[in-house]
């Protein structure tokens, strides 16, 4: 199938780009990397009446270190993502989880604000929004806002944005030392949308684990935190039946859909099988010190 015709606009400023927005009413749309953009127009799965290139605002894309925070520009590449030194040092967790989205020629074109806003229920980006809590800053015509991850997934697809907003910057805030993570993934093929996935981090101090944040993707229709078992995990030192317990909070936490990828329960075992792996590795780090 071929697109259905569009305008065409080509954004040069963050400016030009809202007020593009704005002048299609919410009827436009955003084109970022396109890699998830252009399959739903030759689907047409979406209708814009124009589309918005955000790809020559270049002052959208930047990794940049700001105090206690990693300031991320919405236009940065999951490939910038994925090889950036500031993001392996502060967050490994989210260098070693890029290598798991998709493949390399989709990665030097997709964005990170195209991940989040697109938000597929499998994707990667958006659960390590989540775990590190990351906060979102919106343009749009009538001003700016920032939305916390936690309040940004709504639904499948479907994100606290309007037709006429921008998404322009990603805040993530450092993590404390002493800091392990784990990521773990099970996909069909390398490079497909994982049937679950699940991120870590434990802060351990004094032998104990002082935070505990685990987020899972594939598991629901948005990207979930797993509180109860954070919950648990919190001031003890991790062993087998500690994680035996933080496993079952995790299954008892999720219901995901049966679809032709894979059963509910399979993706409910899988959701334990990571959670387990990932909560070692990231004790293991944090003993070992690593942010
Ligand atoms: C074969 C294939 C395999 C893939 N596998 C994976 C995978 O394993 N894991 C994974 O996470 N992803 C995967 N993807 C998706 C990929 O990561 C996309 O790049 C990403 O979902 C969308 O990013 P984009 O920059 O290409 O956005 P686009 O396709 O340009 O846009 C996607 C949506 O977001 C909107 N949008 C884009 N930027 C903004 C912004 N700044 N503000 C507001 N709205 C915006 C657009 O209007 C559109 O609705 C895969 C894609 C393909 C084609």
């Amino acid at each position: 199938m071929k697109p259905p015709v569009f305008d065409y606009i080509a954004a040069t400023s963050v400016d030009m780009a809202v007020a593009a927005l704005a002048a299609a009413g919410g009827e436009a749309k955003i084109i970022a990397g396109g890699q998830s953009l252009v399959p739903m127009l030759n689907f047409r799965l979406i209708r814009p009446t124009v589309l918005v290139d955000i790809n020559g605002i270049a002052d959208l894309a930047y990794i940049e270190e700001a105090g206690s925070d990693i300031r991320v520009g919405a236009l940065t590449r999951h490939y910038q993502l994925e090889t950036s030194a500031t993001i392996a040092r502060h967050f490994p967790v989210l260098s070693c989880a890029m290598t798991h989205v998709a493949h390399l020629a989709i990665r030097n074109r997709g964005t990170i604000g195209g991940s989040l806003s697109h938000a597929d229920p499998a994707a990667e980006l958006p659960m390590l929004a989540l775990l590190l809590d990351a906060s979102l800053h919106i343009a749009s015509a009538s001003g700016t806002r920032t939305v916390d991850a936690r309040d940004f997934f709504l639904d499948a697809l479907t994100v606290d944005l309007a037709g006429t907003d921008l998404l322009t910057e990603i805040v993530l805030p450092k993590l404390p030392p002493r800091t392990g993570w784990g990521f773990g993934e099970v996909a069909r093929r390398h490079g497909d949308f994982a049937l679950t996935a699940v991120a870590a981090t434990l802060t351990v101090s004094d032998g104990a684990i002082g935070e505990a944040r685990i987020a899972l993707t594939g598991v629901g229709p948005t990207p979930l935190r797993a509180a109860a078992a954070e919950v648990l995990l919190r001031g003890h030192a991790l062993e087998a039946g500690l994680t035996r317990r933080a496993i079952d909070a995790v299954r008892a936490g999720v219901a995901p859909e049966t679809d032709l990828h894979a059963s509910s329960d399979y993706r409910r075992h899988l959701a334990g099988v990571l959670t387990g792996r990932a909560l070692a590795a990231a004790w293991r780090r944090a003993q070992a010190g690593s942010a």
